[in-house]
């Protein structure tokens, strides 16, 4: 017999209709002889309304009720999914976070989990059940609800997962795969059937969120093996798995869109040691995460700094850097929110060069500016000017050949 973890997320258990499907799938899988631990997300929606009835009460939120306020999107979820199970006669039973627990640090809004009990799920799966689990949550050594970020189920499936030992991790979703960019943006874009761990590990980094990033994080450590499906029909899916298990790895495996940053411009600074330090020291100290980095030593003995940050901390990050700016006595300091990033990715890169020229020379073609530019040895980003971005998406997936066969 094995063990299976499903995880099904908000559009999957979005409506009664949806979790009646929900619990016809379970129970055929159970049928077909596997345990099974299922993790839910909030139907569709719900975990947005409760952001918003949280703002209007009080803005930005106290971080700590705000999660005992959106980790009841969940636990409404478990509720209902265990009823529905049970109205088929498959014998269930629901769990929330802390009652399993699953014990995190105490980050509120973006904790990471620490360990896993184990013993209460195996009980269950013991007894013949199947075990329902509320996604997104734990609960952190005070006793306090945590919740793990936007998209934070597929960590609550994949981490479990990883501390039963199950089979397979499964991920149903509203596309029936990973897919060479979003679906939604590029209408031919094609479903890949296996991608590595590294390479998707750059895709949810970079945008593309059909997996939270710290799920792919957990599924490479402990090697799970993980599958990303619809919960809509039936059909292989994508597996992401080790490198040594795709047999031809693709030059570039996808392409991602990001329009979730903003940058910072220092203009017109003194050239001289300390001056990065000085600038991103205090943004650090804020925890406020910075992700691309570019200084430029002009001839005249100034340096431009720029940077990139969550668009949702950008103010906060703005804010502090015009106060550091009273000591850095730059020209100025400017700010901007609106650019994205794109980024192509793929293994293949490793073993061919002139990929990055390439990537440049398409979008200048259609006279997309490039303003900064990182690389790794996996993945080229570029952040340009935001109403760009599905277009250079576009041109991307389409010079490097990733369409569906028609
Ligand atoms: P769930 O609610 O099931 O967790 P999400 O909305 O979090 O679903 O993730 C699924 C969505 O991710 C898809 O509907 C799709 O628009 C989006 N997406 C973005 N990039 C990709 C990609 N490369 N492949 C597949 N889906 C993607
Ligand atoms: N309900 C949470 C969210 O909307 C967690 C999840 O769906 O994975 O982000
Ligand atoms: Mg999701």
């Amino acid at each position: 017999m094995s063990l299976i973890v499903q995880k099904y997320g908000g559009t999957s258990v979005g409506t009664v209709e949806r979790i009646q499907a929900v619990a016809a799938r379970v129970e055929q899988a159970r049928a077909a002889g596997h345990q099974l631990v299922v993790v839910v997300s909030a139907m569709s929606g719900e975990t947005d309304r409760l952001l918003n009835l949280a703002r209007a009460l009080n803005n930005p939120p106290p971080a700590r009720e705000l999660d005992a306020l959106l980790s009841t999107g969940e636990q409404v979820t478990i509720g209902l999914l265990a009823m529905a199970l049970e109205a088929r006669g498959v014998p269930a039973v629901s769990f929330t976070g802390a009652q399993i627990p699953i014990v995190t640090d105490s980050a509120f809004n973006k904790a990471r989990i620490l360990e896993i009990d184990g013993t209460r799920v195996s009980a269950a799966l013991a007894a013949g059940r199947v075990v329902v689990v509320a996604g997104f949550q734990g609960v952190d050594a005070g006793g306090s609800i945590t919740t793990l970020g936007r998209g934070g189920s597929d960590t609550t499936a994949v981490a479990l997962a990883a501390a039963l030992k199950a089979d397979e991790c499964q991920i149903y979703t509203d596309v029936d795969g990973v897919y060479t960019t979003d679906p939604r943006i590029v209408p031919e874009a094609r479903r890949l059937e296996r991608i590595t761990y590294e390479e998707m590990l750059e895709m949810a980094s970079l945008g593309a969120k059909v997996l939270q990033i710290r799920s792919v994080e957990f599924a490479s450590k402990y090697q799970v093996t993980l599958r990303v499906l619809s919960s809509f029909g039936d059909g292989p899916g994508t597996l992401i798995t080790t490198e040594e298990n795709i047999m031809e790895a693709a030059l570039i495996s996808g392409v991602t869109l990001n329009r979730d940053e903003a940058k910072i411009t220092f203009l017109g600074l003194p050239d001289r040691p300390g001056v990065a330090s000085t600038i991103l020291g205090p943004v650090a100290d804020a925890n406020i995460e910075v992700d691309m980095i570019v200084q430029n030593s002009g001839a005249d003995g100034s340096a431009d700094f720029t940077f990139t940050v969550h668009r949702n901390e950008y103010d906060k990050a703005l804010t502090i850097c015009q106060a550091t700016n009273g000591e850095m006595q730059a020209r100025a300091v400017q700010g901007d929110k609106r650019i994205v990033k794109v980024s192509i990715v793929g293994v293949g890169m490793r073993s061919h060069a002139g990929i990055a020229s390439r990537m440049f020379r398409v979008l200048a073609a259609e006279g997309v500016n490039i303003q900064m530019i990182s690389t790794s040895e996996i993945k080229i980003s570029v952040v340009i000017d935001e109403k760009y971005g599905e277009l250079a998406v576009r041109i991307l997936h389409s010079e490097f050949g990733l369409a569906r066969d028609e």
